[in-house]
């Protein structure tokens, strides 16, 4: 090459090859391979693009390039492999610099994970506009190549489809972003509740894409998801993990059609990506799930790459994870479990449990029942029994007095190891214990029942107005009545509360409008000025939301006699 193109801000390599092949005047388009690459034998590659060696080294005499930096700063490696084990990311760049042509996105998992990339080269209409303006000529942008990327991160603006396939037939060709093929055939629109989501993913990207973070080993992020689970109630410092409450809360928090979209869809039964990830084990999943979790947990991504999240850094967070998950299994294995209980009162396997169980040297129960330790006595006449019936016996009016509301045979499901233990050495006691609660009848008189729910949600709506916004929805008006695991199933039976829900539930926009009239009025009793950025901090709402709300919020402030500075802010917004 006597010549190569300077790529531009964010220009994807296959973008610059692209330009180049323009200006190089070769007449067949295989020359071109020649010239980049000193061979025809390899194909144009969007994403992770190989023979990088070659290309630095057929690039004119003191250009500044240097493999490295081209797969950091110029292809979609930094996202792809971000989450990637340090051994493994280095076998990828080496691929990239030297190997074949598809062995970056074998090792990424790309090829045999459930993942589909894009079909599409994809763009932005601003950024297109503003390409041509600035440089002269548009260019495909990494962070819109990006799977899963639905905005521009800069424009908050849907990115389109161009009409070229990315794997189309002949790939010894490079395919250059033109006003041909970038072309808006319908408008995208998509729903409020979705945006929001779509714009932290591509400003995660973005992130991704431009910081060299470095590569951790799976258990770091584990062990950095563990903390802030236990630290948000989902997980117990044993390493259990409520599953069902976190798919429940994680699908609320995205909603399943968000999910469907960014291929992570969360089954409602069994095995699931989100269990998988934060159970133990080194399995690497899709990047962009990575940031999908953390966002829910709201770790920021530069602490969840550089900071130990939970306990005191004295001691190692897997290592006391560990510990106490050994403990706990000792505990459970003095109740005469099954492997099969353990296990799953450890979320974990049958497998995992008999391995430690063997690598720890403890001798269950049941191996020593009738036999070894407790050979001239009885277990029930040991002292450990005696201590271990006060505990039990504690733990269980601890459970009752948490549930008041809950028959026994309800709460045994919070602690079935407990329960068993109760039941086989302590029943007389248990059964005094007990509680038996009036079971609703099997004809349930709904408009009694309606009616009474009518007032109560009323109630709850009331409290959820004042105060600091809450969003008003089914689900958080049925979680308040601690009811919400039926009431939207049961709307249709309960038709006063539904037209009433109906009539005062909220959508994402109206509710981040609430929280700026609340934000206004709660600045004014205070006394602070009005300016955007009070406004925006005090209400909790995004700054680059503002302008989906522009409108609503130039009346209320208008109907405030509010400063003009201000509006105008909001229209550059
Ligand atoms: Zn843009």
């Amino acid at each position: 090459m006597n010549f190569f193109p300077t790529p531009y801000p964010d220009e994807v390599l296959y973008s610059t090859l692209g330009r180049y092949c323009i200006r190089s005047g070769n007449v067949r388009e295989i020359h071109n391979f020649e010239d980049l690459f000193g061979t025809k034998n390899c194909i144009a590659s969007l994403e992770l693009p190989s023979k990088l060696n070659n290309l630095v080294e057929n690039m004119p005499v003191n250009s500044p390039y240097t493999a490295d930096g081209l797969i950091y700063n110029n292809t979609l490696f930094p996202f792809y492999a971000s989450f990637t084990p340090p051994d493994r990311a280095e076998k990828i760049i080496e691929s990239m610099r030297s190997g074949r042509g598809g062995d970056a996105y074998i090792r990424l998992g790309l090829v045999s994970n459930s993942i589909t990339l894009n079909q599409y080269f994809k763009f932005c209409p601003e950024c297109f506009k503003e390409d041509i303006e600035i440089y002269g000529e548009p260019y495909w942008h990494r962070i819109h190549q990006i799977t899963g990327v639905f905005m521009c991160p800069k424009h908050k603006t849907p990115i389109y489809n161009s009409n070229q396939l990315i794997k189309a037939g002949n790939r010894q060709r490079f395919i250059n972003a033109s006003e041909e093929n970038c072309i808006i055939e319908k408008e995208i629109e998509y729903p409020d509740e979705n945006i929001e989501k779509m714009i932290w993913m591509a400003e995660d990207a973005e992130v991704l894409l431009n910081n060299r973070f470095g590569f951790k080993e799976q258990e770091w992020f584990k062990s950095q998801f563990r903390a802030k689970l236990i630290e948000k109630g989902y997980a117990r410092m044993n390493n259990f993990v409520h599953q069902k409450t976190l798919r429940r809360d994680f699908i609320d928090f995205y909603s399943e059609g968000y999910l469907e979209l960014v291929q992570s869809p969360i089954k409602d039964k069994g095995q699931n990506w989100l269990s998988s990830m934060v159970r133990n084990n080194s399995r690497i999943t899709f990047a962009l799930r990575y940031l999908l979790l953390a966002r829910f947990l709201e770790i920021p991504l530069y602490t969840l790459f550089n900071e130990k999240i939970g306990f005191s850094s004295k001691e190692n967070n897997i290592d006391s994870y560990q510990k106490l998950w050994e403990e706990r299994l000792i505990e459970l294995c003095q109740l005469d479990l099954s492997i099969r209980d353990i296990a799953s009162a450890l979320d974990s396997t049958p497998k995992t449990v008999r391995k430690a169980i063997d690598d720890l040297g403890i001798k269950p129960f049941w191996k020593y029942n009738g036999g070894g330790k407790y050979i001239n006595k009885k277990y029930t006449a040991t002292n450990e029994f005696r201590t271990k019936r006060k505990e039990s016996r504690e733990k269980w009016i601890e459970l009752l007095a948490k549930y008041p509301d809950k028959s026994s045979n309800q709460i045994k499901g919070y602690n079935q190891a407990l329960y068993r233990w109760l039941t086989k050495y302590d029943i007389e006691w248990l059964r005094q214990h007990s509680r038996t609660i009036q079971t609703t009848p099997t004809t349930v008189d709904w408009d009694k029942r309606d009616r009474e729910i009518l007032t109560k949600v009323k109630e709850v709506v009331k409290g959820m107005r004042e105060g600091k916004p809450e969003r008003i929805t089914w689900t958080t008006i049925g979680s308040k009545l601690g009811i919400s695991g039926w009431l939207s199933k049961r709307k249709d039976r309960l038709p006063l509360t539904r037209e009433y829900i109906e009539s005062v539930r909220e959508n994402l926009k109206e509710f981040q409008i609430r929280k700026i009239r609340w934000a206004i009025s709660k600045l004014e009793g205070e006394g602070r000025e009005i300016t955007f950025w009070n406004v925006v901090e005090t209400a909790g709402v995004k700054p680059s939301y503002m302008k989906y709300i522009s409108e609503e919020v130039h009346e209320i402030l208008f109907k405030k006699g509010c400063n003009y500075s201000f509006l105008s802010i909001l229209d550059n917004k």
